[in-house]
């Protein structure tokens, strides 16, 4: 048994995705801002319209899986398979880009807050060009584990914590993925602590998007991820103000990652191809 410590952070900085949302990256920012098998995070997070009208119009994916995390307001996502999807507070969108999928993601409304995350889970080699799939999970299905000091929301992977144990809809009995995600969000009531056990050969590491939380003494900066070293479990203690944070773990997939913008391949090669298959309109053919 050993528990992780704080390794590194990523800091966010702030940019503009789609249209013009502007969000912060932290996961992403630079292609050494990554933790194998994650690609990607981003946090959408504002009270002004201006900041997310323009939405996420028509664009390609190809080789990985985005998940979406909507804490306050309302998108809506069209796919070429013909899905459509409102995304509301509390609910999750879990999209396997696979070979290909061109899709929006536009707000349904034009004032309040919109906040939430996008993060960007890479595929193994084998799996890239599999058919596109895309799930749309409500905040009903998603299982809440209540303990004395907070609570999890658990959206992938199972926790085990004080004899109780909640699976989450992804990665659950019935949806295995291979990279084995967890994706847990969790709220800390003021100067309490946890400790979550987390799976041994899983890379790992947390986002603190609101109060503050420390690991083994190390404090953790607001809106950054904070990358853990190894162990089976993982000690979190919150400040004055409690803390909601993000815990994402994914084991690692250790090939070589070429990004081209939404194309997400292991070689040059296929990403080349990625971008003549869009060209030609054969992005989301079957093979
Ligand atoms: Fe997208």
């Amino acid at each position: 048994m050993s528990t992780r410590s704080l390794q590194r952070i990523i800091q966010s900085v702030a940019t503009a995705d789609g249209a013009g949302v502007k969000l912060r990256r932290s996961l992403g920012s630079s292609q050494h801002a990554r933790l194998d098998p994650f690609l990607m995070l981003d946090e959408f997070y504002s009270d002004n319209p201006d900041d997310y009208i323009a939405g996420f119009p028509s664009h390609p994916h190809r080789g990985f899986e985005t998940v979406t995390y909507m804490l306050d307001g309302r998108m809506q996502h069209k796919d070429h398979l013909g899905n459509t999807g409102d995304l509301g507070p509390g609910s999750v969108q879990w999209m396997t880009a696979g070979r290909g999928v061109i899709h929006s993601e536009m707000p349904r409304q034009t004032e309040g807050r919109m906040r939430g995350f996008q993060l960007w889970l890479n595929l193994p080699p084998a799996e890239k060009m599999k058919p596109a799939g895309y799930r749309d999970i409500p905040a009903s299905a998603i299982p809440e584990l209540v303990f004395d000091g907070g609570r999890v929301r658990v959206i992938a992977g199972a926790l085990r914590l004080n004899g109780q144990r909640v699976s989450g809809p992804v990665n659950g009995p019935e949806s295995s993925l291979s990279t084995e995600p967890v994706f847990w969000d969790l709220h800390l009531d003021p100067a309490r602590q946890v400790t979550l056990p987390l799976p041994n050969e899983h890379n790992a590491f947390v986002y603190l998007y609101e109060g503050q939380a420390s690991i083994g003494g190390e404090i953790l900066l607001h809106r950054a991820a904070g990358v853990l070293g190894e162990g089976d479990r993982l000690n979190l203690v919150s400040g004055s103000d409690g803390a909601r944070l993000l815990v994402l773990a994914g084991k690692p997939i250790n090939e070589p990652v070429v990004q081209y913008g939404p194309f997400v391949m292991n070689t040059r090669e296929e990403i080349e191809q990625a971008l003549e298959d869009y060209r030609q309109g054969r992005l989301t053919e079957p093979a």
